[in-house]
């Protein structure tokens, strides 16, 4: 291995949103924006002497993305209790699956193809649990430290999750991101999870450099997270290898605000757990016709949408794979295109400027459609077309919808367009000529004096136009004056 070699692995935690209620009992799984503590029952309360009762959909969900992962599922799923003692978990147990001792989780094995800057790669899937998600500690200050007491909300409770766990088979913080990108559009596409909501993907990291001690870093939120929690952490790793020091084998917890990774509690170790089978919950058979069932409905998928849309749409297959990493994206694109034609302005306008800003300022997908949607694409891909803007000011339309949710139309009404420009440049140029005909006629002896012309009319934009198109326009009327 060579010196600094980073190897990453995944560990990804999805609540299956799709689900109208809890894993085990009646309650909503749309817990978000509740009272504390309203979206509860003795079930998900772990009180003593009830009964969970599996909801056979999440079974049927789980079965979906380990066909879409090309995951062997088990024959039968067998629920484990896994013990451990902290205020989020009720019962003191959460239940789960296990992969050892004879137990099987509900899928093992299977593969993700990425797209790494035009290069294919498989990322290998190590196995797929279901479980119930826990509940949440609420901090009054927002810092553990900073207050006097914790609160504990069971609304989240129960809700269902998917646990998938992929191999080490990720080099760099950018392949990681680029696979939880992919992952939460297949989870999307097959109506498993809506990613975007706050909590719905957590993903948990495990990052060793130079084949040094492996570090977790645990609950981090989002794609665009990950690529940054992990450069900080190699960072930080590499800083004490080279400083001398040693990289001890911890746990790690992200914080998003401050952009830093910090130390966080001993984990247990795998014994500790004392995992048995759950004596609650009978194993569940997955019959052939159950799988088959499910992968009859099997929506389309990503690689096989990316192929359709470079195909339909003459767009690409570089552009075609990164539009899918986002359904809505996608959804967005095709609408769009259908809409105003030109595909592949509509492509470059969506990859190349929509993403960029939206990463830049941080600000939410589903946020960043609303403000260029379709309507204002079409306007864009009109004026683009007709010569009001050019590619330069087309793009700095784009950036002003996104960041500041303006309409092109109003832009254009504000005389901020190509043509405008040239026209008022052409005005300044009149005046300049008008002000100074010596040096006009100078000019038009020495080609050499335009300078002094294009230093005027620069003088009167205070430098804001550019001077090549300047220079032009006077060549074009010198042209005409010694005509
Ligand atoms: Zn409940
Ligand atoms: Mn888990």
């Amino acid at each position: 291995m060579s010196n600094n070699e980073v190897v990453i692995g995944l560990e990804v935690h999805v609540q299956v949103t799709s689900l109208r209620t809890k894993l085990f009992c009646g309650c909503s799984s749309d817990y978000r924006d509740k009272p504390p503590n309203t979206n509860v029952c003795p079930v998900c309360l772990g009180l003593p002497g009830v009964l969970p009762v599996l909801n056979k959909k999440a079974i049927e969900k789980a079965i979906a993305v380990a066909l879409a992962l090309n995951s062997k599922i088990s024959e039968e799923i067998v629920f484990v209790r896994k013990h451990y003692f902290y205020p989020d978990l009720p019962k003191n147990y959460q239940i789960s699956q296990y992969d050892r001792y004879g137990l099987v989780p509900v899928a093992v094995g299977g593969s993700v193809t990425i797209d790494v800057g035009g290069l294919s790669k498989t990322v290998r899937i190590r196995r797929i649990n279901i479980e119930e998600d826990t509940g949440r500690i609420v901090y009054p200050e927002k810092t553990v430290l900073g207050s006097k007491y914790a609160l504990v909300d069971y609304n989240r409770a129960g809700i269902a999750l998917l646990e998938i766990v992929t191999e080490p088979d990720f080099r760099s913080p950018r392949e990681a991101r680029i696979f939880l990108e992919k992952l939460a559009s297949i989870l999307e596409h097959l109506d498993v999870a809506d990613t975007s909501l706050e909590g719905a993907m957590r993903a948990d990291a495990n990052v060793s450099v130079g084949g040094k001690a492996r570090v977790e870093i645990k609950n981090i939120g989002s794609p665009r997270d990950l690529e940054k929690a992990l450069s900080y952490e190699i960072t930080r790793q590499l800083n004490i290898v080279k400083s001398g020091g040693v990289i001890e084998r911890e746990t790690r917890h992200w914080i998003k605000e401050r952009g830093i990774t910090v130390p966080s509690r001993a984990k247990e170790l795998e014994g500790e757990y004392r995992y048995f089978p759950d004596p609650d919950l009978p194993p569940v058979p997955v019959t052939a016709e159950l799988i088959e069932k499910v992968a009859s409905s099997l929506p389309e998928l990503p690689d096989s949408r990316a192929k359709r849309i470079s195909r339909e749409y003459g767009v690409g297959d570089y552009m075609a794979s990164v539009l899918v990493l986002h359904k809505r994206l996608c959804d967005h694109f095709e609408h769009a295109a259908r809409a105003c034609g030109n595909p592949k302005l509509v492509s470059s306008i969506l990859i190349n400027e929509f993403l960029r800003w939206l990463d830049e300022a941080d600000i939410p997908l589903s946020v960043g459609i609303l403000r260029l949607s379709t309507d204002r694409i079409c306007k864009l891909v009109q004026y683009f077309e007709k010569g009001v803007v050019s590619i330069k000011l087309l793009k700095e339309y784009v950036r002003l919808a996104v960041l500041e949710d303006r309409d092109p139309e109003d832009l254009v009404k504000q005389g901020i367009t190509t043509i405008g420009e040239e026209e008022e440049l052409e005005r300044l140029v009149d005046e300049v000529f008008k002000e100074n005909p010596k040096a006009v006629s100078d000019a038009l002896r020495d080609p050499k004096a335009i300078n002094f012309l294009v230093g005027q009319v620069m003088k009167k934009t205070k430098g804001r136009a550019d001077p090549k198109i300047v220079n032009e326009i006077i060549k074009r009327r010198l042209a005409e004056y010694g005509s």
